[in-house]
């Protein structure tokens, strides 16, 4: 994570507010926190600045101390970063060393200050299937001889299926292998940004063309937004023969392939096919539950608690896009947080949980005797028990009814199934009142009014 010394202490104070909301003791906060300062982030290690010595010993023998640092950490960034903590001395010791640091983040400050490597993106938690496994292939390998096999490599899919997740492993792996190899991650947005800026006269097109043209490996996504701006599609495409000339390696992602690209001058295009480009699709469902288990595992929880089939429930309604299976995941840990508190979590609670998402979803994929009872419950005022209960309160019968109607009628639902779904009802029973309905139908206007309400509304 490259930052500079602004942003830098911007991101440190918001740490210590955090830090200061856990400490109890004002004292405590004064004596041990108040003073630290951020020295720099490596990688996922940040170095902590602390008084002295014995603050260091204090602090790093008190893990309720440690925890308040690391917990303000991770809720601040959203990344698990380990600390180190460094005495005034020691950096003053190292006051040359420091020096070169700080004229590197000088220069970095100067462009593309919203973007940076994110190390929380790397190989070891990017999970492999054959969706991907090309794509992963390609990455890795640009990563063993940048500029040299596939240039550029161009990563397009669909959103939410990795493609910032690897162009971030990478330039993460790259840097580890190399720590002095120049990586640069920019969105295209930021490059457009930054080619503004120049056009506004507020920085030099050479020194920003210099700044790209050096470094080993470029890293730009989401390039299909460069469509329409010829005037930074030129300044890219000097940058981009430059580096290529120069064997340096180029990844780009994109949302299309590069011939379906509109709005792009043809000579980038062409450019952009010499290289080698690789579609990422759908996951399926196995590899959508390594997924799953790899996202609990990095919640620090078991994924034995988890319901198999409702791991496997979330992976089949969630399947086509990543980010979408990682919200309701972690839609599902925060109501487990803060209404269930027993540790294992089983398919209704999974189910509950992403309900409200459910409901903003593809309906005919989502659709299901859950969404049909509660969206009944809704339309008659009435409770998920009472519908379920033994009542025969006209109003509740045909809700309950109904509701069975249309879990029949809409998902074919085996009668047996629906009897269970409705408090251990016999199959007879159901087809009874499914029958009914349907002779009801025939008959009873605002009864069809009704279920063409509810059908529509379980449409959206
Ligand atoms: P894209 O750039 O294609 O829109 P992202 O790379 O932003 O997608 O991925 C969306 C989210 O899904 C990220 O949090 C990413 O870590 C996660 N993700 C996508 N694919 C995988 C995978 N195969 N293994 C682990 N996480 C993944
Ligand atoms: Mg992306």
């Amino acid at each position: 994570m490259v930052v500079s010394l602004s942003q830098q202490n911007q991101l440190w104070n918001r740490i210590l507010s955090n830090v200061k909301e856990r400490v109890e003791d004002k004292h405590i906060y004064d004596s041990f926190f108040a003073n630290t300062k951020l020295h720099k982030v490596e990688g996922d290690i940040m170095y902590i600045c602390v008084d002295s010595k014995l603050s260091i010993k204090l602090i790093e023998g008190n893990s309720t101390y440690t925890s308040y640092i690391l917990d303000s950490i991770k809720e601040v960034t959203e990344t698990e970063y380990k600390i180190r903590l460094l005495s005034k001395e020691e950096i003053v010791e190292k006051k040359d060393s420091l020096n070169k640091d700080s004229q590197v983040i000088e220069t970095k400050e100067r462009f593309f200050s919203t973007c940076c490597l994110n190390a929380k993106y790397n190989f070891d938690n990017f999970v492999v299937g054959s969706c991907n496994k090309e794509a992963v292939q390609a990455s890795l390998l640009v990563t063993q001889s940048p500029g040299t096999s596939f240039n550029p490599l161009f990563l397009y899919s669909k959103p939410g299926l990795g493609k910032t997740h690897l162009l971030h492993a990478i330039g993460n792996f790259v840097k580890e292998k190399k720590p002095y190899a120049k990586v640069i991650y920019i969105t295209t947005d930021a490059f457009i940004d930054e080619y503004i800026k120049y056009v506004h006269g507020d920085q030099q097109e050479e020194s920003l063309k210099d700044f790209l043209k050096s470094c080993d490996v470029l890293l730009v996504d989401d390039i299909q937004s460069l469509a329409d701006k010829q005037k930074t599609q030129e300044m890219f495409f000097y940058i981009f023969n430059a580096l290529v000339n120069n064997n340096k390696q180029i990844v780009l992602t994109s949302d299309r392939h590069p011939s379906e690209l509109k709005g792009l001058e043809d000579r980038l295009v062409s450019r952009f096919n010499m290289g080698l480009s690789i579609n990422l699709q759908n996951p399926d469902t196995e590899t959508l539950l390594s997924i799953l288990k790899t996202k609990i595992e990095a919640n620090g929880l078991d994924v034995n608690n988890f319901d198999y089939n409702g791991l496997v429930f979330l992976a089949e309604n969630f399947s086509k896009n990543v980010r979408e299976l990682e919200g309701a995941l972690n839609r599902l840990i925060f109501y487990t947080i803060t209404t269930k508190h027993s540790k294992k979590i089983d398919i209704q609670t999974i189910k509950d949980s992403v309900k409200p998402m459910m409901h903003s979803k593809d309906s005919k994929k989502v659709l299901s005797e859950e969404k049909i009872i509660s969206t009944v419950c809704e339309y008659y005022h009435l409770t998920e028990n009472q519908i379920k209960s033994k009542s025969r309160l006209s109003q509740i019968a045909l809700a309950r009814q109904i509701a069975m109607y249309l879990c029949r009628s809409m998902l074919g639902t085996p009668y047996k199934q629906i009897g269970v779904l409705f408090g251990g009802r016999d199959h007879s029973t159901v087809i009874t009142s499914v029958d009914k309905v349907e002779t009801m139908l025939k008959t009873d206007s605002s009864l069809s009014t009704a279920l063409s309400k509810l059908q529509k509304n379980l449409k959206n």
